[in-house]
């Protein structure tokens, strides 16, 4: 399954700010909110798709994801993030459900799982090959005796925690709100806890997960496996589990993004006369060419020799960046040399870098 364009979705260009993304958000959640346009099917499906578009591109790390692999979690395609509709997406839902719709939101409905995350280092070279890890996780499975209600089938007594009342209230005057009962979901009463999860609905559970970390991983990023965070409740599903994988830098490179930078010392004679000098590359070691004449700051470039590029078979560049190392002459010969040369050759270098 294609992720639809999340771009096109919102009506904002590749490059749109942080600002710009929730501007449009908002302009269209206004228009498309279902409190706002009661039982139009279109709408709702309008709205789900665009807090769907909101929810990936207001997340740096799912944005920069999405941008990079089409696919916001970075590791699965076709998985959605998250729930689509009325999810987290900044306090929008919050204020039409209090305004809007009563206290008919505040009914405890399914709730997804928490995420849960861990943090792998990993060596610059398996980054460059992708490797795969292995994790024993601790989480939580919903209980297979009450099917997460917490509950046994014992007879209902009334709920202790609000007094059969099934709900509290917030606030005062106009702000004043219902909040159901936790514990019994606004019901008033509820059955004893379940004895196999002690009424929490979910289990501990153990289990260990492979997670394939791609060639070309970045520093920092995340990769999400669907499924595998905590034990949803009320019929909510299970949350997921992020993989955040920081990458051992490399003492010969510099990193950015998919391009390598090697700084390339190089002696006064290579720089004038050229040279073939033998440079690392991050797989093994390459001959690259110094044209006659190299100055310092001059980037060589070796095309498809940086990092690849996950989920493609590119790979970035290599650039070569020349320094060009001033010889300290002690003996006489040298000198001489030198000095010749310098008669010969140095001639009007100032002048030509100050003329107009
Ligand atoms: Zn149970
Ligand atoms: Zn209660």
């Amino acid at each position: 399954m294609a992720h639809p364009d999340f771009y096109a979705v919102l009506g904002v260009p590749k490059n749109a700010t942080d600002e710009e993304i929730k501007k449009a958000y908002r302009k269209l959640a206004r228009k498309y909110h279902p409190d706002l346009n009661p039982g139009n099917a279109e709408s709702e499906a309008k709205f789900k798709e665009i807090t769907a578009a909101h929810d990936v591109l207001s997340d740096s790390e799912k944005r920069r994801n999405y941008d990079q692999f089409g696919d916001p979690s970075g590791l699965q395609p076709g998985v959605h993030p998250g729930s689509s509709g009325q999810s987290q997406s900044f306090d929008f839902g919050n204020m039409f459900g209090e305004f809007f719709s009563g206290g008919e939101r505040h009914r405890p409905g399914p709730v997804k799982g928490e995420s849960l995350s861990h943090t792998v280092r990993i060596p610059f070279k398996d980054a460059f090959s992708g490797t795969k890890v292995t994790l024993n996780l601790h989480r939580t499975e919903t209980c297979k005796t009450c099917h997460g209600s917490g509950e046994s089938s014992g007879p209902k007594s009334t709920c202790s925690t609000c007094g059969g009342r099934g709900h509290f209230e917030q606030g005062s005057g106009f702000f004043k709100s219902r909040q159901a009962c936790p514990d019994c979901g606004g019901a008033g009463k509820k059955a004893p806890a379940c004895p196999a999860c002690e009424g929490r609905g979910r289990n501990p559970k153990h289990e260990t997960v492979t997670v394939g970390i791609p060639a070309g991983v970045e520093d920092g990023m995340k990769l999400r496996v669907g499924g595998k965070g905590e034990a949803g409740r009320r019929g909510g599903g299970p949350g997921d589990f992020f993989l955040e994988v920081e990458v051992d830098a490399d003492p010969r490179f510099e990193r950015r993004g998919p391009n390598l930078y090697l700084r390339l010392p190089i002696s006064f004679s290579e720089a004038a006369l050229g040279a073939k000098v033998e440079i690392p590359t991050p797989e093994s070691t390459t001959t690259i060419k110094v044209p006659p004449g190299t100055q310092s700051g001059a980037k060589l470039r070796l095309k498809g020799r940086g990092m690849p590029i996950p989920k493609s078979d590119q790979r970035g560049d290599l650039f070569a960046e020349i320094h060009v190392v001033t010889p300290h002459i002690a003996d006489e010969r040298s000198k001489e040399l030198l000095r010749e040369l310098g008669e010969l050759n140095d001639g009007a270098i100032r002048l030509k870098s100050w003329s107009s």
